[in-house]
């Protein structure tokens, strides 16, 4: 009932137009989007339900972003743009789930859009510890979730000997798997698309010891470089956790920016934090109309 009322105002917020209204007061901001997973029309997948969204839903919000936005690269978060036309939208991925190369990607350069995917090298054709958890019946509780951050410190190996699972273990489930090297390879040829750093094993950042910390921003910027040539020194938080020698260890390692998986819109200033870069996270199950909303400003 409360689903429904609320998918009702949405409807007649986005009848009234007033997202057109809104979106003109954030003209002179960006506001960068964070996907994760986008599953294939009629697959149904297992694991974190709130990361895989349908093939649908994801074409559906880029047609919306289209209508009231213009689409920018990452790296030109900093750029100052006089008067522009229209506020200003960066697509970001975590994770480099397979299956958002596959179906995600071929929609954006299809509509000549530019985006970013963050990718942590250890995670390369494994499944996540997230979506292992999560695709058990109950899925993933947050007190476990909390757990799995503080005392294993986000360590997919430490969380998953712990929850005595391991990957396949149960013939019936489909968990989604993060791409292979080669796959990333080959997406960053792909017109507009750039790679990114979620550190080196997508650990929490905030719970690790400086030098620790330290080695994951250093060697995940390395390996990149190597790896994937033409790939951009701006790093994704894993799990959106940093502290604030976290933020300056970042700075420390090279990359240009950090980036939050909330917080809202950027608000281009000379006091502008590079390495606490705010995002708007999309949910699978999110209305087209709630998604509206968001992209045009008028919800937090
Ligand atoms: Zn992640």
């Amino acid at each position: 009932m409360r689903r429904l009322l609320k998918r009702t105002v949405e409807r007649l917020l986005v009848a009234s137009r007033a997202p057109n209204f809104a979106t003109r007061r954030h003209r002179s901001d960006i506001l960068v989007i964070a996907y994760h997973n986008v599953r294939r029309a009629g697959r149904q997948v297992n694991g974190d339900p709130s990361l895989h969204l349908s093939e649908k839903d994801f074409e559906q919000q880029l047609d919306a972003i289209l209508e009231t936005h213009d689409v920018i690269p990452l790296q030109s978060v900093f750029e100052r743009v006089e008067a522009p036309r229209r506020a200003r939208i960066v697509i970001t991925f975590d994770d480099a789930y397979s299956s958002a190369l596959e179906v995600a990607v071929p929609m954006l350069v299809q509509r000549g859009l530019p985006a970013t995917i963050f990718v942590a090298p250890a995670l390369l054709g494994m499944t996540t510890w997230w979506d292992e958890l999560g695709s058990f019946p109950g899925g993933l509780s947050k007190q476990v979730r909390g757990v799995a951050l503080s005392r294993h410190r986000g360590e997919r190996q430490a969380i998953l000997k712990a929850a005595e699972c391991s990957s396949g273990a149960q013939a019936d489930r489909v968990v989604p798997a993060i791409a292979s090297l080669e796959q990333v390879r080959e997406i960053a040829q792909a017109p507009g698309i750039s790679i990114g750093s979620h550190t080196l094993s997508h650990r929490n950042l905030a719970a690790l010891d400086a030098e620790d910390c330290m080695r994951e921003l250093l060697e995940s910027r390395r390996w990149l470089e190597v790896q994937v040539p033409g790939s951009i020194p701006w790093i994704a938080y894993p799990y959106g956790l940093y502290t604030p020698t976290v933020a300056r260890q970042a700075a420390d390692a090279g990359y240009r920016g950090a980036f939050r998986v909330d917080g809202g819109w950027i608000r281009p200033s000379a006091d502008l934090d590079a390495f606490t870069l705010p995002r708007f996270n999309v949910p699978s199950g999110m209305s087209l109309d709630g998604f509206r909303l968001r992209i045009g400003g008028l919800t937090a």
